[in-house]
């Protein structure tokens, strides 16, 4: 233990030395934050892990002596507010079941914190504008965890597709599904999570979709295709759903708990060009009409926190704002709602949020 924890101690040294580093707290000490974002943190190189805020007391001395973070900078949920003193931390990134984004995101920024918040943004829209609202009353920018805007694979997908390299799109396809065994996971629970697979996988095919066409969906369509309706009894378990686009083409999505799918797939006039294992952490492939994409696999999370922590030491935007967490949040609902109706709903209404390249 200690041969695997020196290393890290004496890198979470040298950040705190390293003049120009952005501290972070994460919110939150799950899988995502233990697997991926601390990890990266190590990696990252204009901000380190300062912080941490978790419900588990057990959790604070494991993670302060792995990534040797000072008790002053260690934090419950109900203390979480005395942040504000803290001049060690200037970012919160909040990493906690879908529900508590909002409470916690408006609590950092009324603490005087940047903020960066996991997708999805919240379960309504209302609390993604009441949240957008809180950090410019606080003067303090708002980002999601969108980590794929960072990644080269994906990059080549909106160039090509926003550029009409191969032609005008004539069509899209995207599916985002894992089995889930968890009976007790708070991803199944209405409350906590808001949804379903949408909210947590198929959010990635509508991302995808938009920045890959470019454009702002108009209208969708969707049906419940639920395979084990007793286990899946608050969420859906899957689902598919269209979402038309003003050229004309239309993007077929799928999302599941009761399935494999990782795929990003664009058919243009001339030809067609697509990401296997699209939304992982690692190992995407990419292909086109010349062959495969060749690039080397990036840390995604290091990238997407850098790019955030540089916009706030330069006092620029996030091109993953509140407001693109709150254009998906939109649509997740009127995918919903058209999952219920059984009707085409207009997206008439939706934040305009649109990232070009
Ligand atoms: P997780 O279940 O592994 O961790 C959730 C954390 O929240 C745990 O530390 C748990 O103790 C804490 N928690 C506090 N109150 C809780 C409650 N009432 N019920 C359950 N847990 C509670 O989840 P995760 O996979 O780390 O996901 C956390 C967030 O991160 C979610 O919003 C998820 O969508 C997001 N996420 C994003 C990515 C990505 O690639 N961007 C990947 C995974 C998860």
């Amino acid at each position: 233990m200690i041969a695997s924890s020196f290393p890290s101690i004496l890198k979470a040294e040298m950040s705190r030395k390293g003049n120009g580093k952005l501290g972070i707290a994460l919110v939150g000490l799950g899988s995502y934050s233990a697997g991926q974002l601390a990890p990266s943190l190590q990696e990252t190189e204009h901000c380190y892990l300062a912080g941490i805020v978790t419900g588990t007391s057990a959790k604070e001395q494991v993670w302060a002596t792995k990534y040797n973070i000072p008790s002053a900078n260690i934090y419950n949920y109900k203390n979480f507010d005395s942040i504000a003193n803290n001049k060690d931390i200037d970012i919160v990134y909040v990493v906690l079941p879908n529900s508590m984004h909002a409470e916690f995101v408006i609590r950092a920024a009324q603490a005087g914190k940047h903020v960066i918040c996991e997708k999805p943004m919240a379960n309504s829209v209302e609390d993604c504008q009441k949240m957008i609202n809180a950090c410019n009353k606080a003067g303090k920018k708002l980002s999601v965890g969108y980590r794929l805007y960072f990644d080269p694979f994906h990059k080549k997908m909106m160039e090509l597709g926003q550029h009409h390299e191969y032609g005008t799109l004539s069509q899209l396809s995207s599916g985002f599904a894992f089995y889930m065994r968890d009976l007790n996971a708070w991803r199944i629970n209405k409350e906590l999570a808001g949804g379903g697979p949408l909210v947590d996988l198929g959010i990635y095919s509508i991302e995808g979709s938009i920045y890959t066409a470019g454009e702002l969906p108009i209208k969708v369509t969707a049906k419940n295709t639920t395979k084990n309706k007793d286990f899946f009894k608050q969420v859906e378990g899957s689902l598919e759903w269209e979402m038309v686009f003003p050229s004309g083409f239309t993007s077929k999505c799928i999302t599941s708990y009761e399935d494999n799918a990782n795929y990003l797939k664009a058919k243009a006039e001339k030809d067609s060009f697509e990401l296997t294992s699209a939304f992982s952490y690692r190992g995407i492939h990419g292909k086109t009409p010349e062959g495969a994409m060749n690039f080397t696999a990036v840390n995604q999370q290091a990238l997407q926190m850098d790019a955030f922590a540089q916009c706030v030491k330069q006092d620029k935007p996030s091109i993953v704002p509140g407001e693109l967490g709150m254009r998906d949040v939109f649509i997740i609902r009127k995918i919903y709602e058209a999952m219920e109706t059984g009707r085409a709903v207009d997206l008439k209404g939706m934040p305009q949020y649109n990232f070009k390249v």
